[in-house]
């Protein structure tokens, strides 16, 4: 049972990127989303602003200090935090709620770039494990414990019941391991933290909808060819399993207020047009954002860049923010074909969606 009935209406919603494939610190957004030159007086309509990463490391360090810029790395990392209006009575507040999506391929990336970002580890009460792959989890090696220090163990990190220790992927007939293997519940407990198993959707924090397996309904995502679980467990041992599915994926999302859904897809193994429509779906309301990898990099994937974005026309998004597996295949065809609400989502961003 889906607790979906709790999940706030959200008045603002923060991303900061901490771990990312692409680094690019000075790039101008795309016109759907940058915030209008000298036009205070009047509210910006659009749904997102965005601050690059130079901007922010010269309004806070007051120098473009080279050593304080985010390393790229191939995975992806994201800090949400969520906004709320809180009213009783005559009084109202606001309320925020932080949850860390992912730990990107490598601990001293992620502890590294966090410092850079001044993450504000007292503050996240949870994390979310997209999928056990290694490019999202292994970052949580560093930020778990850094989060359960900083929170005296007060941190609840929300997992899939797969366990899948290691996964591979076959290259030319031979099965590669992708290393390390992959923290199981039981290292996250071994950190100090509060592990939460879910097979099924249900809301975090008030304000995160953390999906059940994605339903598959297009006809083009196809899964992962040649992609393989190793268990470790009683039942298979070392033996290679297997999964082009990788049905453990789930991704976030957030309904802002007079928009609609923004979904965060960590790898799209499910495709991600599947994943913008079991969000739309599930959160019953359109979609206004997809942000994340889109998962069309490597040639068993690109051939369905084209169909990827005809579907996304249909679904009409406000705004397509794409980074870490997207490729600069995708990426490219989606600036051709989708000038107006696509950009490339990268590390040491800030992006700030707006209600209405
Ligand atoms: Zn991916
Ligand atoms: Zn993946
Ligand atoms: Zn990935």
């Amino acid at each position: 049972m889906s607790n979906i009935q709790e999940l706030k209406e959200l008045t603002s919603l923060t991303v900061i990127n901490i771990v990312d494939n692409e680094i690019d610190g000075m790039s101008s957004p795309c016109s759907c989303m940058a915030p209008i030159p000298n036009s205070s007086s009047k509210q910006d309509t659009r749904v997102a602003t965005y601050t690059q990463e130079f901007v922010t490391r010269l309004n806070e360090d007051k120098s473009l200090d080279m050593n304080n810029i985010c390393n790229g790395a191939h995975g992806l990392s994201l800090l949400l935090i969520a906004e709320y209006k809180d009213s009783h009575g005559s009084s109202e507040k606001i309320v925020k709620k932080y949850l860390l999506f992912d730990g990107g391929p490598n601990p001293s990336v992620w502890r590294d770039n966090a410092e850079k970002c001044k993450i504000p580890y007292k503050e996240i009460s949870h994390v979310v494990l997209s999928h056990y792959h290694i490019d999202h989890s292994n970052g949580l090696r560093s930020a778990v414990p850094e989060i359960c220090k900083a929170r005296e163990n007060d941190v609840t990190v929300d997992l899939h019941p797969a366990k899948v220790a290691t996964r591979g992927l076959k290259v030319r007939g031979k099965i590669y391991p992708m290393k390390p293997d992959n923290p199981l519940p039981s290292e996250f407990q071994s950190m100090g933290a509060n592990v939460d198993i879910h097979q099924n959707a249900h809301v975090v924090n008030e304000c995160f909808y953390v999906s059940g397996e994605i339903k598959r309904q297009t006809s083009f995502e196809t899964g992962l060819p040649g992609h393989f679980n190793q268990f470790h467990d009683a039942k298979y041992g070392k033996q290679w399993v297997p999964d082009e599915d990788i049905k453990d994926e789930r991704y976030v999302a957030c309904k802002l207020k007079g928009r609609g859904v923004v979904v965060f897809s960590a790898c799209s193994h499910a495709g991600i047009v599947n994943v913008c429509l079991d969000a739309s779906q599930n959160l019953n309301c359109d979609l206004t954002a997809a942000v994340g990898g889109f998962h069309l990099a490597g040639s068993g994937v690109e051939n369905r860049i084209d169909e990827t974005i005809a579907a996304l026309k249909k679904i009409k998004p406000d705004l397509l923010l794409a980074g870490h597996c997207t490729g600069w295949k995708a990426k490219a065809a989606l600036a051709k074909e989708l000038p107006y609400i696509f950009n490339p989502l990268v590390v040491g961003g800030k992006y700030r969606f707006n209600s209405l």
